[in-house]
């Protein structure tokens, strides 16, 4: 769905950046067809008008159609408000308490493992933090096996419990083994499922109020479109994350993804996954999602 936004959106500036001049009925225009290239993306009614509306009243106060170049500074007029509308600026982790704890969540195949790696990587190099992974997917063997991997591969520590089929009790454990060996961050991977379903929301829910994670972050896979905003809606709803997690940005999705779940949930999107690699990871920058969906 997302891939279209570009050519949609294309068109629409076309329209204004051929007009050596412009007037008030083709910036409503444009507006117009901005507004339905963003509702083809997924974004929903309410983001897409108030963002078009916004800008139409700020391109109107700047004088945009006397401007030497109108395209251009309507372009930026967009760029900014998108940001903004994307939360802004640079949402930090807070990762100040000893030991700081983190809890992932998501569906099955979002990326969930892949990005406490990347975190855990992020981190240990970046923070100068001493993380510790823990396993808490007790329904699946192979994540287990694939966080030791990583663990490996970054050089960060893997807490596990194989006998045991109790995510609570591991994620506890998991604390302790952290606060016993001076680890001063517990990245604490969770159990997913291929959709949304109590018994994971209750289970997750149970880790979130016995452990007290300072962070919960929400992992999402950016190619799902309409599905990423329902999703974060119901996690949300459930968990009250501190964060999202984009994963998978390095397909040809354009992004929109960010900009409907900030305006469905309100929650800071803090990372962005690029690939598969464990540095395959960027802070989220709003301006630079902005530049990105829009081309
Ligand atoms: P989980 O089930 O939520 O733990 O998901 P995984 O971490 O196992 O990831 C599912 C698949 O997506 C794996 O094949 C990962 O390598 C892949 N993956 C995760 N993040 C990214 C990303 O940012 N970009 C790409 N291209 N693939 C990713």
């Amino acid at each position: 769905m997302f891939e279209n936004l570009q050519d949609k959106l294309d068109r629409a500036f076309k329209v204004l950046k051929g007009q050596g001049s412009i007037t008030e009925i083709n910036v409503a225009e444009t507006m117009k067809e901005i507004r339905k290239a963003l509702l083809d993306a997924d974004v929903n009614y309410k983001t897409a008008k108030a963002f078009t509306d916004e800008v139409r009243e700020k391109a109107l106060g700047q004088n945009v159609l006397t401007a030497v170049s109108p395209g251009q500074l309507l372009t930026k007029l967009m760029n900014d408000e998108l940001a903004n509308l994307m939360g802004g600026t640079v949402q930090e982790l807070n990762i100040t308490a000893n030991p700081t704890i983190i809890l992932i969540a998501g569906l099955n195949g979002a990326g969930k493992t892949t990005f406490s790696g990347k975190l855990a990587n992020f981190l240990a190099t970046q923070k100068n933090k001493k993380p510790l992974l823990v396993a808490g997917d007790v329904y699946r063997p192979a994540a287990i096996d694939q966080l030791e991997v990583l663990g490996g591969q970054i050089n960060v520590p893997v807490y596990t419990d194989r006998n045991s089929k109790d995510p609570i009790a591991i994620a506890k454990a998991g604390i302790a083994e952290a606060k016993k060996n001076g680890q001063n961050v517990v990245i604490i991977d969770t159990a997913g499922r291929l959709a949304i379903d109590e018994e994971m929301m209750n289970e997750i829910a149970e880790v979130k109020s016995s452990t007290n994670p300072h962070e919960i972050l929400f992992v999402v896979d950016a190619m799902t479109g309409q599905d990423a905003v329902n999703t974060a809606k119901a996690f949300n709803d459930r968990l009250d994350f501190t964060g999202v997690v984009l994963t998978k940005l390095d397909g040809d999705t354009r992004g929109g993804a960010a900009l409907s779940i900030k305006s469905v949930v309100n929650k800071p999107i803090k990372f962005i996954g690029t690939g598969e690699k464990m540095e395959a990871l960027d802070v989220f920058y709003p301006d630079r999602m902005a530049s990105r969906i829009l081309g």
